[in-house]
């Protein structure tokens, strides 16, 4: 059966942007916007995780609050969503990429879809659950980050992946399912450590997290 669209609805692009964003900084905020710029998408889509496969060894701030930081960064554009698709929910389990990919593309099977990941995340790729058929389930954005080659992540990708005919686009790799793109234009050396370190160490995070999530952070007295 064909599922009629509701008149003049498009074929709509999205983000998603999975994190622990503990807590949200000035570096997440620039890649998406940089994103949603350069693609032309119709939301980016913030997922803190409630419990994420890779950061297990620190203890995480609660996910209320970093669910509540993201929507402060996330207040001032309208098209960076904060999502709870990764909330906790149930008995507690961790929370795997490819699983959060598919519920998307259930719920809605026409979108265009985008997983945006930093550098350093994505030389990681490999040890993340089902990453080759994550490979050919969305395309990818990565974000440069200081300290990483972009050139060294085509190393990262299996080459019975690559497509055929190779992209012209520097920053575009095609695979046979779908493309990784490098977002080269965006160099932030913000982290979330750097801010919890500097909030122990009793120092200024003024200019490296959006000004509402600094508010909230001093409110809450977090990272003390
Ligand atoms: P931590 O310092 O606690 O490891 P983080 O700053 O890397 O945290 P995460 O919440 O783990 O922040 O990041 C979510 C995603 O954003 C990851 O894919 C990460 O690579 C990417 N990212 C984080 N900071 C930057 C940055 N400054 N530039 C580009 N990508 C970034």
């Amino acid at each position: 059966m064909i599922a009629h669209k509701p008149f003049g609805a498009h074929r709509r692009s999205v983000a998603l942007f999975g994190g622990t964003f503990d807590p949200p900084h000035t570096g997440h905020v620039a890649v998406a916007q940089a994103v949603e710029r350069r693609f032309h998408l119709d939301a980016v889509y913030f997922i803190p995780s409630s419990r994420p496969p890779h950061k297990s060894q620190r203890e995480l701030t609660p996910f209320i609050h970093r669910y509540t930081m993201v929507a402060l960064a996330c207040a001032e554009h309208p098209r960076l969503i904060p999502s709870l698709a990764e909330a906790p929910a149930g008995p507690p389990h961790v929370f795997y990429t490819i699983d959060t990919v598919r519920g998307y593309h259930r719920e809605h099977p026409d979108d265009h879809l985008y997983f945006v990941v930093g550098a350093d995340q994505f030389l990681e790729l490999p040890t993340w659950k089902n990453y080759e058929i994550l490979l050919d389930s969305c395309d990818f954005i990565i974000a440069s980050r200081p300290g990483f080659r972009l050139d060294a992540l085509r190393l990262v990708i299996p080459p019975e992946k690559l497509g055929r005919t190779p992209s012209t686009d520097p920053h575009k790799i095609t695979l046979r399912k779908s493309a990784v793109h490098l977002l080269a234009t965006v160099a932030c050396h913000v982290s979330s450590t750097e801010v919890r370190e500097r909030i122990e160490r009793k120092q200024s995070i003024r200019g490296l997290v959006p000004a509402r999530v600094e508010e909230y952070i001093l409110s809450q007295a977090l990272y003390r």
